[in-house]
């Protein structure tokens, strides 16, 4: 499976991987002011969690040989155009 590291002493709380993940792997903790990897088998490895980490506090370590992630079995969470507002 792939591993999302995070180094909570670089990490400044702005909550951007939390905002950039378009799949269901990260919560944020606001009493502890941090994100949290809560289901790192949903990452679908587009990498932008880590490159828009301004702190630069995020390493995604893929698993080429893992399966395919739950979520693109079960549809993404969004359907472009058919979003429930
Ligand atoms: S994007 Fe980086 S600095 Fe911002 S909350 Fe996430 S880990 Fe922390
Ligand atoms: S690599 Fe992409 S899918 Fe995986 S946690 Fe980061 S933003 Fe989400």
């Amino acid at each position: 499976m792939t591993t999302i590291k995070i180094d909570y002493d670089a990490c400044t709380g702005c909550r951007m991987c939390f905002k950039v993940c378009y799949v269901d792997v990260w919560r944020y903790d606001d009493e502890q002011d941090k994100p949290i990897v809560a289901y790192p088998e949903d990452c679908v490895h587009c990498n932008m969690c880590e490159l828009e980490c301004a702190a630069g506090a995020i390493e995604v370590v893929y698993d080429y040989d893992s399966p395919w992630p739950p979520i693109i079995e079960r549809g993404f969470p969004y359907t472009p155009g058919k979003a429930e507002i």
